[in-house]
């Protein structure tokens, strides 16, 4: 029979087991022209974090003034938020996307920021060596594309060279 302490504190300890790696990544300006992907393997989830200024997945960054505007973010309403096209990995890793946290920017006079969240259960985990950027293919004058890895064994920040989509997982 647990203590009431002890009910208490596992959920917290869970908690505690999540945050700092998220933390970890630190919060990025906002700079147009610049994207950041936070990419975490732990055990045989893969997480991808995209931040990204609206301007870089739209093309604009305020309020939608005509049809083609309101359609360009329907249209990436629609792609963020099933996940498709966002990142391919070995497919010997057999990786297969379980969970999709995105919230579309309120758009307006100011700045605004797409943060799409996904997570990938792999069966093989030991096969993600590498990790294909897909989601750039689709972004819009990207100038810096910085990428943060954390996994068990390493923490590394890359910049992607330009056109390239590839980064090491090992
Ligand atoms: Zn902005």
């Amino acid at each position: 029979m647990p203590s009431r302490f002890q009910r208490v504190a596992l959920p917290c300890l869970a908690l505690a087991l999540v945050i700092p790696s998220v933390e970890a990544f630190g919060k990025d300006k906002h700079v147009h022209g610049a994207v950041t992907f936070n990419v975490a393997v732990e055990g045989n989830v893969l997480s991808l974090e995209i931040d990204a200024p609206a301007i870089n997945v739209l093309g604009f960054e305020k309020s939608p003034r005509n049809d083609d505007e309101r359609q360009a973010v329907a249209s990436v309403d629609a792609w963020l938020s099933a996940g498709r096209d966002i990142a391919g990995v070995p497919r010997a890793a057999g990786c297969r996307l379980q969970s999709v946290s995105y919230e579309a920017p309120k758009l307006g006079r100011g700045h605004a920021d797409y943060r799409p969240r996904y997570a990938f259960r792999c069966d093989n985990p030991a096969a993600l060596e590498w990790v294909e950027l897909w989601a750039l293919r689709r972004l819009k004058d990207v100038e810096k594309a910085e990428v943060n890895v954390i996994s068990a064994t390493m923490q590394r920040q890359d910049t992607l060279a330009p056109g390239s989509l590839r980064v090491s997982l090992k």
